[in-house]
């Protein structure tokens, strides 16, 4: 398909923009990340911070 070297390209920017949301939305500090299981017994990741997840 026509559209794999772009959806090469934009696995590499989606892990960058990832890493780069570890930020809070509200203060803009570091963000806990909590790790829990939903009711379906699957893992998830939680990036919490002022009270909430964000
Ligand atoms: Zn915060």
């Amino acid at each position: 398909m026509a559209d794999v070297k772009k959806s090469k390209t934009n696995v590499a920017a989606r892990q960058e923009a990832k890493s780069a949301t570890q930020l809070c939305r509200f203060c803009g500090k570091k963000v806990e990340v909590v790790m829990t299981l939903t009711s379906s017994g699957r893992k998830q990741m939680l990036r919490r911070c002022c009270g909430a997840v964000v």
